[in-house]
């Protein structure tokens, strides 16, 4: 039998409602590069407004169009209009090489590109420079007064997978996924966003839509405070403190930064009390110096295929809090062997993460394979109660002597010593075993190899085997465009330092 229920089309038309109509006199926040922009939700939907007339004169109405810019006011202007006008909006990374830009923006077929001021790169498409003179063209438009009538299923944002495990893949998020999605994480039991928060979204918004927060957020009517392009982290502290934020989002990386700042200036964290760290495993030393500070953590997991954060742990006990965490709402999980039987959750037995859900993706763009679960390339073990512990991803695992070595938790357990500020971990051929592990390490205090291996060792954590064959000191870490260790990187690196004499 067929419900009463009336269509109703779960789009961005739906968030934009709220955003004129319920929040109006609420506050949007964006450091911009010689100055902080503040302005009301009434504002912002009318320069809304007004780039989908911009859109419309530039005959991009409905069309795809790509965005080469980091978290401001003007991008999420972009994040409306070009969903709002019918079209697609395609977040493309910032830290691309200029050849990448070009293969993304020419795959998805985009008519222009809006570019922020600071990049360096000249496309083969027509290309709108963010500034203040765009800001001028965008005022001086007439607000658009009719926006199409949408379904939920086309698409409105997408973006690329960063490339680490190969050539970037296309997703393509929809209206209705990104209202769900934003939705879930609204849940109390997910992140609890509400219209008291100050939310600050450090994650950048050429990645997975910034995991949906900047969407969340004006669904909410919370204010929201973009950071800006390549901020620092003294930016982020100022920001902190003179917005009076109260929820934050990024990678661990961001935050470590953020306390060596904090801890060398002797600064505080204002009203921040929570941080919300994904897309890597915070260490467990950085979720304790934050937590001296009055700040909690909620760690979450996801990938660009999920559109984001997908499992979420807020556990007041850091020795849990290091486990990726729960499902979402509109979210499920399995844990697969290599044949695609499923595992149990006995917190033990490793398998490869499937999922599947409103939100998750169900093809590549181009791609020929329809996904029904979607494999994601990670090894876990699942709890009986269904929190999941990421292991490794499959590729990043080191096989000593037939047994496997998760580089993951090694790099944490070197972390957590109070003389490190960041370590990788990565397996290197060897003769004998296949492959052992090498650990690069940037110290925070004077220390040597062996001293590092003794602490490993005291931990009493994993079998000696585990322990690294060498340990070398370096000044940084390369990372991926998103703040994540970049290992393909890193192998490379190793590699050379191990040739050298
Ligand atoms: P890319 O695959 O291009 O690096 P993604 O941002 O999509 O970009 O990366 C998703 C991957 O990041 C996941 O498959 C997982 O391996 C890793 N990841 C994300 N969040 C976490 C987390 N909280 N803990 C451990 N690994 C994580």
């Amino acid at each position: 039998m067929d419900s009463t229920i009336m269509d109703y089309e779960l789009t961005i038309k739906s968030i934009f409602w709220r955003i004129e109509k319920l929040y109006r006199d609420r506050v949007i926040v964006s450091r911009l590069s010689n100055s902080r922009r503040t302005y009301t939700y009434e504002d912002f939907a009318r320069r809304v407004r007004k780039t989908v007339t911009f859109l419309k004169q530039n005959g991009l109405e409905g069309k795809n169009v790509a965005s080469i810019a980091w978290n401001t006011s003007r991008h999420l202007e972009l994040y409306f209009a070009v969903p709002l006008s019918g079209g697609v909006l395609h977040t493309v990374n910032v830290r691309f090489h200029p050849r990448e830009m070009d293969y993304v923006v020419e795959e998805m077929q985009d008519s222009a590109v809006f570019m922020d001021e600071d990049i360096e790169a000249s496309l083969n498409v027509k290309t709108f420079r963010l500034n203040e003179s765009y800001d001028e063209i965008i005022d001086s438009q007439e607000p658009a007064q009719e926006l199409p009538d949408l379904e939920e299923k086309r698409g409105a944002v997408s973006c690329f997978t960063s490339g680490t495990t190969g050539k970037p893949k296309g997703v393509i998020y929809s209206h209705r996924s990104i209202f769900i999605h934003s939705l879930s994480l609204l849940a109390g039991d997910v992140l609890g966003l509400s219209s008291n928060d100050v939310v600050m979204d450090v994650v950048p918004m050429f990645h997975i839509s910034g995991w949906d927060i900047p969407f969340a957020s004006l669904m909410t009517g919370a204010k929201l405070v973009l950071p800006g392009i390549r901020p620092k982290p003294r930016d982020l502290v100022e920001l902190i403190k003179e917005e009076g934020v109260t929820l934050a989002a990024g990678a661990p990386t961001v935050w470590i930064d953020v306390m060596n700042y904090v801890e060398k200036e002797r600064e505080d964290l204002g009203k921040l009390r929570t941080v919300v760290m994904g897309g890597a495993e915070p260490p467990k030393g950085l979720m304790e110096r934050m937590r001296k500070l009055g700040v909690r953590t909620y760690h979450a997991w996801g990938m660009t295929e999920t559109e984001a954060i997908a499992t979420v742990n807020r556990s007041d006990d850091l020795n849990v809090l290091t486990k990726q965490g729960y499902p979402i709402f509109g979210f499920e999980i399995s844990l697969l062997d290599p044949a695609g039987r499923e595992l149990p959750w006995d917190g033990k037995t490793m398998g490869e993460l499937a999922v599947r859900g409103a939100f998750v993706t169900g093809r590549y763009f181009k791609g020929e394979a329809k996904f029904t679960w979607f494999r994601t390339g990670d090894i876990a073990v699942v709890d009986p109660d269904g929190n999941v512990k990421v292991v490794d991803r499959q590729k990043d695992l080191i096989k000593s002597g037939g047994e496997w070595i998760s580089s993951v938790q090694l790099e944490n357990a070197i972390m957590s010593f109070h003389k490190v500020s960041e370590a990788v971990v990565v397996g290197v051929h060897d003769e004998r075993w296949g492959e052992r592990p090498v650990a690069l390490v940037v110290p925070k205090e004077p220390t040597t190899p062996q001293e590092v291996v003794e602490y490993l060792k005291s931990l009493n954590a994993f079998p000696n085997w585990w322990i690294p064959d060498r340990i070398i000191f370096v000044d940084s870490i390369p990372k991926t465009s998103t703040g994540k260790l970049d290992k393909k990187v890193v192998r490379e690196e190793v590699k050379k330092l191990l040739q050298s004499p």
